[in-house]
């Protein structure tokens, strides 16, 4: 096995505001987890899957995913989403020194040809990212008053997947977690180290469905890609 994907799922997804975690919900008919693992089982550059999902949903989610092939594990998550991901870390396979992708399964859009350039670029620089130029003007805002307006240029938003060879990801999480860090994505820890994190270019579709507001861009979309057809 060459490259693993960890499909994190294991949010409970409030903000979606469904009776549900948000991997279990349909989205146009098909569960949003299956979805996203469809993506990375059809691409030539991952050999394995590890799905992520809340403690309990363990068998429910074996039972969607039981027919891709590329899935070796589905396990538990935790807490926080660093938490969900050192579960997924321990399921790669003893000795296993290839690329670990961690992908938000809340992003089901995500294209053959970003996963491989990322998969490309974290063999090469032992990890990488996707990114988008920020749209808006950021402020830094305290207290509700702009402290600061930041250059724009110089910023990017953060997607997923981000790719790591696994010594670099397993050495900097080790660091993360003794000093007690919390990370909202993986590259936080590399960069802590002072580790090279290579940027490339993201994709709009790749969007992180979050809000209500986002599932229905995405049905939209998914109808628009069906008509298609
Ligand atoms: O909360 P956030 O939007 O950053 O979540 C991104 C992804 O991380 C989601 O797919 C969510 O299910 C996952 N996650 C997780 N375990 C957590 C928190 C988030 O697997 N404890």
């Amino acid at each position: 096995m060459e490259t693993l994907a960890i499909l994190v799922a294991a949010g409970r997804g409030e903000r979606m505001g469904a009776e549900k975690p948000k991997a279990f919900l349909d989205l146009a008919g098909r569960p949003l987890l299956v979805r996203t693992a469809l993506a990375f089982e059809a691409s030539t550059s991952v050999d394995g899957i590890v799905a992520v999902v809340p403690a309990g949903l363990e068998e429910p989610a074996r039972g969607l995913l039981a027919g891709l092939r590329k899935v070796v594990a589905v396990v538990a998550g935790g807490a926080r989403r660093q938490d969900s991901v050192l579960a997924g870390l321990r399921c790669a396979p003893e000795g296993f020194t290839g690329v670990v992708l961690v992908h938000d399964a809340a992003r089901p859009f995500v294209s053959l040809e970003l996963i491989e350039g990322v998969v490309a670029a974290a063999r090469e620089h032992g990890a990488a990212l996707p990114v988008l130029p920020m749209v808006d003007t950021v402020k830094r805002i305290r207290a509700n008053r702009v402290v600061k307006t930041l250059d724009r240029s110089e910023l990017a938003a953060a997607q997923t997947p981000q790719g790591f060879r696994r010594d670099v990801l397993a050495r900097a999480y080790e660091v993360a977690f003794r000093e007690g860090l919390t990370l909202t994505d993986e590259a936080t820890a590399v960069e802590r180290l002072g580790g090279q994190v290579v940027a490339v270019a993201g994709a709009e579709n790749n969007r992180k469905l979050t809000t209500p507001l986002d599932w229905a861009w995405a049905e939209v979309l998914l109808a628009r890609q069906e008509g298609q057809r």
